[in-house]
């Protein structure tokens, strides 16, 4: 999926999971559903590996409470990093998220596959939905 629908999808998730929604809370979503992708700017990681395993989220949790953050904040961290898998995980390349235990790229079940990331109706489609899904929740 494109940085902007996870981005989306991040937002979305924070308005669902936060008792009250702030501006820095949906930045910090938005940081967290898209962190996985900026492994390409890594040299010695390929893209679509590590960054794209459960252990990774659970990494990312532990890291934000290890830096002193409250543990609604490594919650939401972890939890934007599996959505960022899970929809990724629609795609054709599928993702590893079994690693360090077998390397074996997972897709969803049924849909999984089917989707190319690069495929701009879906992107435009699942962005708007999250984002007016967010704006609803929020406005209520
Ligand atoms: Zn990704």
């Amino acid at each position: 999926m494109k940085l902007r629908t996870h981005a989306a999808c991040g937002i979305l998730l924070a308005t669902l999971v936060s008792p009250r929604i702030s501006f820095g809370i949906l930045c910090w979503a938005v940081i967290w559903s898209v962190i996985s992708d900026f492994d390409v700017y890594i040299p010695t990681v390929s893209h679509r590996e590590i960054t794209h395993t459960l252990a990774f989220a659970l990494f990312s949790g532990a890291l934000v409470l290890a830096l002193g953050f409250a543990s609604f904040y490594a919650i939401l961290a972890s939890l934007c990093v599996i959505l960022h898998i899970l929809m990724d995980s629609l795609t054709p390349n599928g993702v590893p998220l079994w690693i360090p235990f077998s390397t074996k790229r997972v897709r969803f079940p049924i849909i999984g596959g089917r989707i190319r990331s690069d495929n701009w109706i879906v992107n435009l489609s699942i962005q708007i939905i999250a984002i007016g899904a967010a704006i609803v929740i929020i406005s209520s």
